[in-house]
């Protein structure tokens, strides 16, 4: 059985103070259960973040890592300095980073390999834009998203990752995908990984992203291949993330 996870990603926002209160609610609030919870806030955070949630339930994450080890890279953060602050997974293929900083498969393929080769889990992102959608190419988009990872990285790499199937037409926006449209696209991922290895695809972790809310999470944990989710906006609100973690 995979065991559920639900992560959140805070993306730029909040304060260090709103960022300290909210992982103070969080630990306080958690109710035992069993999923994985993670938070990922912004870099500046990790240290206080690792302070608060030592000893707790809650695994702590990173919204990006440098495809390199160390050297001139002006404003970069590598794996090991994650590690460094006790980060166990990281998101990598946003589609924000693919979209505003030009992030390629090849790029994400290599910054994927860095967590790997570190020890840190990585959160891959995939997902079709509405475009993509509407011109009925969805599963060749993702299928080439996951490919440029599984061509570059070998399906043994998928042990310790998270896949997040994440529709660019429902990030921030309300428009949730339906549970049976995220079900077609996770069941799709998942057996383009079995292709390479039943094993490995039957134990990864594929999760769901895009105007997830406290309202909608139960369904969309229901389906029988959404493993949990990647929450954005309402995971800045205590109350609506442990809401969702406790769908999980
Ligand atoms: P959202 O973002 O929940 O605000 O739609 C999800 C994400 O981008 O990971």
């Amino acid at each position: 059985m995979r065991q559920p996870f639900v992560a959140g990603n805070w993306k730029m926002n909040g304060s260090r103070e709103s960022a300290g209160r909210l992982l103070e609610d969080l630990v306080r609030n958690l109710s035992p259960g069993n999923r994985e919870v993670a938070v990922c806030p912004p870099f500046v955070y990790l240290a206080d973040a690792m302070r608060v949630l030592k000893g707790s339930e809650i695994a702590l994450g990173a919204q990006n890592v440098s495809e390199e080890e160390s050297g001139a890279f002006t404003g970069e953060v590598s794996a090991t300095m994650l590690q460094d602050f006790d980060c166990a997974y990281v998101i990598v293929g946003h589609s924000e980073r693919r979209a505003l900083y030009g992030e390629t498969d090849e790029v994400v393929a290599r910054k994927f390999m860095a967590a790997v080769r570190t020890g840190l889990r990585p959160i891959l992102c995939v997902g079709e834009t509405l475009e993509q959608r509407e011109e009925g190419i969805t599963d060749k988009i993702i299928g080439e998203q996951l490919d440029a990872i599984l061509g570059v990285a070998g399906v043994h790499a998928f042990k310790e990752a998270v896949v997040a199937y994440e529709p660019v037409w429902a990030i921030g926006t309300g428009q949730t995908a339906s549970p049976d449209q995220a079900q077609a696209v996770h069941a799709m991922i998942r057996s383009r990984v079995a292709a390479a290895d039943d094993t490995i695809a039957a134990g990864l972790r594929i999760v769901y992203g895009g105007s997830v809310k406290a309202t909608n999470a139960s369904e969309l944990f229901a389906m029988e291949d959404i493993d949990g989710g990647l929450i954005g906006g309402a995971s800045l609100d205590a109350e609506s993330f442990l809401s969702i973690c406790q769908s999980a």
